[in-house]
């Protein structure tokens, strides 16, 4: 049979082999070589971000100028590219792998964790389905049980990997709405006869507000209790909260507590916000985001006490766990309502495992292999590696706050945890000013937040690179930029 002439089909396409797209696919040795390729970049990157300034030194003005050459019409050698963006990452974040990054909790990640990232990228599986991804599943739930137990919640627990604590948050609330009556998963909130109401104290993240919104519940929903002198949620106010609630017709649903503040680290009393939402019949979370690192070091456990007693919980890894960012994780003792919340049934997905199945027991539907991040960094340094980074993260803190002390500042926040609220001695600049300086020193980056209504420096010490050293220079950098003009900037 003669061969077939390729000839020019609609689309103007050729009807020849059909080829991989270059540049989008290779072989594994041209992998290899791009791997090592990066490897190298990020590499010498590193060296430079460290002696570096902490804060970003490129305008935004003058980057969308570069990125509007971008109009994707040419392309471009990918060694370029990455050259690149590299160098835009480089000038353009804050660098939250700094050593002398004091900022949000934004962990510098674990060489596990980061290495993770890269495998899972390779095998690119999709967790929607036990029937696609059986292992990564079982790896995921494996971590997730580890996690429950330790926090000492029942055997029959469970819970999932979530993109991050606003979502597992989320998961929460519905829960919540889901116990409190679960026509809610038919009929929404039409099927409560008032409006459903949530208590969390006036200090807990302001993802809640969202929340409610995204639950269709709205901002009213979100009753934000007072909290005693020392940032903690008041007892007396819930209680009384709740009780006037019911009396005006409201729903109550849930009471969170919150296991270390965002801006302070402390931890609501567990135990009584416990005993009143079984008094009433609440759903109890305990948002422990952050807090929920101190679980992995048995001398921090006991700050959160109470925990085992919550419906359910979220605990960040992307937090004081060290892994990449996105990585976050739903515990809860009544995994049955997962089941009913998110079930759906349909015939293209390749299976229907109840309680198996990601797609049918989460918001999400696709799903990355989020938890081999956390299960590679426990299975490689287990509990006590981990104990020993949140503890040695407890020291530098201690430390900062003692060393400030020295130097006539106050520390409001009585938090075991690594964060510190500091106001300077009297005759200094405002806090703001101070913040400010030190961001655009480079040398370091420390945030302001309000702590009992009061303008503070906040300082969070939960970078795994950061040394005693790097906390005396920081407060060498307060004490110069906190009584004259700023310091000259480097990077
Ligand atoms: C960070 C944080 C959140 C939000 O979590 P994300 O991972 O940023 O979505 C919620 N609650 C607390 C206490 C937090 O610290």
């Amino acid at each position: 049979m003669a061969e077939m002439k390729s000839t020019s089909s609609h689309c103007g396409l050729d009807n020849g082999p059909v080829h991989a797209v270059p540049g989008l696919f290779c072989s594994p040795d041209e992998r290899l070589i791009w791997d090592h390729h990066v490897a190298e970049a990020i590499h010498a990157s590193y060296d430079r971000v460290a002696s570096g300034g902490v804060a970003p030194s490129l305008a935004g003005d003058i980057f969308r100028e570069r990125l509007a050459e971008f109009t994707f019409e040419e392309p471009r050698p990918l060694a370029d590219n990455i050259a690149w963006a590299m160098e835009q990452m480089e000038q353009g974040l804050v660098h939250v792998t700094h050593q002398r990054y004091f900022g949000l909790f934004n962990p510098a990640p674990s060489l596990p964790a980061e290495l993770a990232d890269r495998i899972t990228a390779a095998f690119n599986p999709q967790l929607a389905t036990s029937k696609t991804s059986p292992v990564a599943i079982e790896v995921e739930k494996h971590v997730i049980r580890a996690f429950a137990k330790r926090a000492g919640f029942p055997r029959e627990a469970g819970g999932h990997f979530a993109t991050g604590g606003s979502e597992a948050n989320c998961t929460a609330l519905l829960c919540a709405l889901i116990k409190a009556n679960p026509n809610f998963v038919e009929d929404g909130v039409r099927t409560f006869g008032g409006a459903p109401v949530f208590y969390v104290s006036d200090d807990a993240h302001l993802a809640w507000y969202k929340i409610a919104v995204q639950c269709g519940i709205g901002h009213a929903a979100v009753r934000l209790i007072a909290t005693e002198a020392d940032g903690r949620m008041d007892i007396n106010v819930l209680s009384a909260a709740i009780r006037a609630d019911k009396g005006n017709g409201h729903i109550p649903v849930m009471i969170v507590a919150t296991a270390g503040t965002t801006s302070a680290g402390m931890v609501d009393p567990l135990h009584a916000c416990a005993t009143i939402a079984v008094r009433y019949g609440l759903w109890y979370h305990v948002d422990a985001a952050w807090g929920g690192g101190a679980i992995a070091s048995p001398t921090l456990r006991c700050d959160l006490d109470g925990i085992e007693l919550a419906d359910s919980i979220t605990i960040d890894a992307h937090k004081w766990f060290a892994t990449t960012m996105a990585c976050s994780m739903f515990i809860t003792r009544h995994t049955e309502i997962l089941q009913t919340g998110f079930f759906v049934a349909t015939d293209f997905m390749p299976s229907l495992v109840r309680d198996m199945d990601p797609y049918m027991t989460t918001v999400q539907w696709s799903r990355r292999f989020l938890g081999l991040r956390l299960f590679l960094s426990l299975a490689t340094v287990g509990w006590q590696g981990h104990g020993e980074y949140v503890e040695r993260s407890v020291e530098l803190a201690r430390l900062l706050k003692t060393t400030l002390r020295a130097s006539g500042w106050r520390v409001l926040n009585e938090s075991n945890l690594a964060v510190i609220c500091a106001v300077p001695p009297d005759g200094y600049l405002p806090v703001r000013e101070i913040a400010q300086s030190v961001v655009s020193s480079g040398r370091a980056w420390i945030s302001c937040t309000k702590f009992k209504g009061r303008e503070v420096l906040r300082m969070c010490t939960v970078n795994g690179r950061t040394s005693s050293e790097d906390i005396t220079m920081l407060v060498r950098l307060l004490e110069s930029v906190g009584v004259q003009a700023p310091v000259e900037s480097v990077g």
